[in-house]
C-alpha cells in the first residue's frame, strides 16, 4: 500500500509523522473517508465540500486546490489494485515545536492519505441485522466537523460492545443525534425520517443520497427531530455511512425493532441504492 504524506508517495508502513504533530498531541485535525466503486471515486464533490467545511470551521488552512484534491484521490485509486476502495484523507494543523494549545501562525498542515480495499458488508450481517443500545451522546457541540478527535466515539462504541451490542445510537437531550460512526434514519409508515442537520451531527453523504433516493421507492423524505420514544416505535431503524451504506437495526435496548428482522423498506432501498451507486460513480 502506498501512502501520500506531505507531497510524497511512500510505502504505508514507512510513512512517519513527528510526535510533535498537533494531530498526535491535540487531535487537532480533520479527515474524510471517500468510497470508490468500480475504480471511480464516489460522490467526490460533496466529500470535498465537507472537507472544506471541516477545514474552514477549525481554521486549518486548506493546503490544496479542488483540482489537487481530485488528482490525489484519483492517484490513490490508480496506485492500488482493488475495484472498490475507501480513501482516507487526514489534514492536521501541522508540527509545532512548542506544545501550546494556541497554534503558531506559520504552521504547515500535515496531509496524509491512503486507501484500503472496500469489501461489501458481510451478507450474514445484513440478513440478520445489528443490535444497538441507546446511550448519552457525550461528544462536544461541533459534531458537524469531521474531526480526528474521536475519543468519545471510541468510548461509546466500547460501551455498546460491553453491553453485547454492535453499536450505539446517541441521544442528546432526549433526541437522537446519530450513531458512533453513522447517521440514523427511521422508517415510519411511508416516511423516511432523519434528524435535521445541526452542530450535533455530521452531514453524512450517504444520509443525503438516501434522502434523495426516498421518493424513487415511494417514501417521503423527512428531516425532523426524533425523540427516543419515537425511535422505539419506528417500523425500521437504519445506520447509514459510506462504508456501511444502510445497515438495518433489528434490536434496540433489547427490544425488537419491527418484527426483529431487516424490514421490507430497507430491502427495497438496498436494491435501489445499488443502482444509484452505478449512476453516481459516472459523475
Ligand atoms: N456520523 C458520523 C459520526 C460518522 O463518523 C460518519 C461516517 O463515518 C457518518 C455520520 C456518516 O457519514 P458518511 O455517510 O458521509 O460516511
Amino acid at each position: 500500500q502506498t501512502a501520500w504524506l506531505n507531497g510524497e508517495w511512500q510505502p504505508l508502513e514507512a510513512a512517519r509523522v513527528s510526535p510533535l504533530d498537533r494531530g498526535f498531541l491535540f487531535g487537532d485535525g480533520v479527515y474524510e473517508v471517500i468510497p470508490v466503486y468500480e475504480r471511480r471515486v464516489f460522490a467526490f464533490k460533496p466529500h470535498l465540500q465537507r472537507l472544506k467545511h471541516s477545514l474552514e470551521a477549525t481554521g486549518i488552512p486548506n493546503p490544496h486546490t479542488d483540482e489537487e484534491w481530485e488528482a490525489l484521490c484519483n492517484s490513490l485509486v490508480e496506485r492500488h489494485p482493488w475495484t472498490d476502495q475507501y480513501l482516507y484523507i487526514q489534514v492536521t494543523r501541522g508540527v509545532q515545536p512548542k506544545r501550546d494549545h494556541l497554534p503558531q501562525n506559520c504552521l504547515v498542515p500535515t496531509v496524509f492519505a491512503y486507501t484500503s480495499e472496500l469489501k461489501p458488508m458481510d451478507e450474514a450481517v445484513l440478513q440478520r441485522g445489528v443490535r444497538c443500545i441507546t446511550t448519552q451522546d457525550i461528544r462536544w457541540q461541533r459534531c458537524d466537523i469531521k474531526a480526528i478527535t474521536l475519543l468519545a466515539n471510541v468510548m461509546m462504541k466500547l460501551e455498546a460492545q460491553r453491553a453485547g451490542a454492535d453499536d450505539a445510537i446517541l441521544i442528546r437531550n432526549g433526541m437522537v443525534s446519530e450513531g458512533t460512526a453513522s447517521n440514523v434514519m427511521i422508517v415510519e409508515g411511508q416516511s423516511l425520517v432523519t434528524p435535521p442537520l445541526d452542530h450535533h451531527l455530521l452531514g453524512g453523504i450517504t444520509r443525503q443520497i438516501l434522502l434523495n433516493c426516498a421518493p424513487a421507492i415511494g417514501l417521503l423524505p423527512v428531516e425532523e427531530p426524533i425523540s427516543i420514544q419515537r425511535l422505539y416505535q419506528a417500523d425500521e431503524i437504519w445506520l447509514t455511512s459510506s462504508t456501511k451504506e444502510a445497515l438495518p437495526v433489528v434490536e434496540l435496548d433489547e427490544r425488537s425493532v419491527g418484527d426483529g428482522t431487516p424490514g421490507p423498506v430497507w430491502q427495497a432501498m438496498r436494491s435501489h441504492y445499488q443502482q444509484e451507486k452505478q449512476r453516481l460513480v459516472q459523475q
